[in-house]
């Protein structure tokens, strides 16, 4: 069963350095040769080409690939239907994600130009390719609020490997820290964790500074308190950030407001 990834020395070669990944992946190019007609008439002639052959090998691969590993998101439909939302929202219509017996796919929208993702569109999609690239599959249990876990989870809850889709979304699309910067610092996070092995601080608090903040296109000062049990105390989190515009830095805060553990409300305003 392992014997594919044997043969892929340049995703072996990937590491996991993760304070380097959103800095050099590079948007992945589509695989070739998936279009259909074009050039078949050059195909024939080209097939003993070591081109031809790499680019076979690629496909075989990244097919191999897409059946052991990946990220499988379980839950209820309407969990599903909530995840998927936010990360088509994420995607912006570069690419349409959807589930393919549970395994997270992104088909390419070739109408748009890969050239025009904003810098925080693309460590949104990047973050998330990562995801359904693993090499060794992890999964994530997603619940929203008509599930009763959702009442235990706050945003999300590494130790049992689940995000509260409810609270995600309660995030919205507006603003600078959304619901896909949420979600995208859970997926990472749960990466990190099941894939990586890196114990869920460490997760966490790369995942706010390497997923969250270039997502969102803000930066945190310092490491972020997101203990559960400060959060149970006082059902609030306050969490600051910076966002840097016209040469100042704006200093802002997002008061998360829980309560029986669902998000009740969320305050965007100056610190
Ligand atoms: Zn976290």
């Amino acid at each position: 069963m392992l014997e594919p990834i044997k043969e892929m020395p340049t995703l072996a070669s990937a590491g996991p350095n993760v304070e380097m990944t959103l800095e050099k992946m590079p948007v992945p190019e589509q695989p070739e040769g998936d279009d259909g007609g074009g050039n078949a008439s050059g195909a024939v002639a080209e097939e003993n080409s070591i081109e031809y052959q790499l680019n076979a090998a690629k496909s075989w691969g990244k097919q191999s690939r897409q059946q052991e590993g990946g990220l499988q998101i379980n839950g209820s439909p309407s969990a599903l239907a909530a995840t998927l939302r936010i990360i088509n929202d994420g995607l912006e219509g570069f690419y349409t994600a959807s589930l393919d017996n549970s395994k997270l796919t992104f088909t390419r929208n070739e109408a748009k130009d890969l050239a025009e993702m904003n810098s925080k569109t693309k460590a949104f999609y990047v973050t998330l390719n990562n995801a359904t690239n693993s090499l060794i599959a992890f999964t994530i249990n997603a619940y929203d609020r008509n599930d009763a876990q959702s009442k235990n989870i706050l945003i999300g809850d590494i130790t049992n490997n689940a995000f509260d889709i409810s609270d995600i979304e309660a995030f919205g699309s507006n603003g600078y820290i959304t619901a896909r910067a949420a979600l995208a610092h859970e997926i990472h996070e749960n990466f990190l964790v099941q894939v990586k092995g890196m114990l869920p601080y460490g997760a966490h608090i790369v995942s706010i500074n390497k997923v969250e903040g270039p997502v969102s296109g803000v930066s945190f000062d310092k490491e972020r308190n997101f203990k559960k049990d400060i959060i149970e105390a006082h059902n609030t989190l306050i969490v600051p950030y910076n966002v840097f515009k016209d040469g100042n830095i704006l200093r802002r805060q997002l008061t998360i407001s829980f309560r029986n553990g669902q998000i009740r409300k969320i305050k965007d305003g100056k610190q």
